[in-house]
């Protein structure tokens, strides 16, 4: 196990909810928690895979699920089959914006976004718990765009 911290909750976690702690489940938590960026469950699968490892792919899918309740990882519906899994783990809050053609994901973090929903939410007379803001774009240029260049082929 390479991140013990994440270990630590994510053992008291499977414990308090009676799931079994396996060391396959931790094997997932430690690859979710490494990956850079934004990652399918396939994808991170398919990684393992070529690591050598031997965990299942319906491991992976169910341990994923489990790393979001616990909160080490952060689940975004960018759209109909692009689900994307993120580590929350070195907590950096930042917001979205996605090509509905090639699914390219840009991060951008900007202050008035961070505002907002407090002000709103105070001026309803409530306090903000979560917010997701995630904005559908297209690549203005098509050369960026992967969509444009796969169609080309
Ligand atoms: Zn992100
Ligand atoms: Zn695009």
């Amino acid at each position: 196990m390479k991140h013990t911290q994440a270990a630590e909750i994510f053992k008291d976690f499977l414990k308090n909810g009676r799931n079994r702690i396996t060391p396959e489940r931790f094997e997932v938590m430690d690859a979710a928690i490494d990956h850079q960026g934004h990652f399918g469950a396939d994808d991170l699968f398919i990684e393992m895979k070529n690591q050598k490892s031997r965990v299942s792919r319906a491991t992976v899918y169910k341990t994923l699920e489990l790393l979001v309740n616990c909160e080490l990882l952060v689940k975004h519906n960018f759209g109909e089959n692009l689900t994307r899994y993120e580590s929350n783990y070195r907590k950096q809050t930042h917001d979205h914006l996605i090509c509905m053609d090639c699914g390219r994901i840009v991060e951008f973090i900007n202050p008035k976004v961070k505002k907002l929903p407090g002000e709103i939410a105070s001026s309803l007379g409530f306090e903000v718990e979560s917010f997701s803001f995630n904005i559908f774009a297209r690549c203005k240029s098509t050369k960026d765009c992967t969509f444009y260049k796969k169609e080309k082929k």
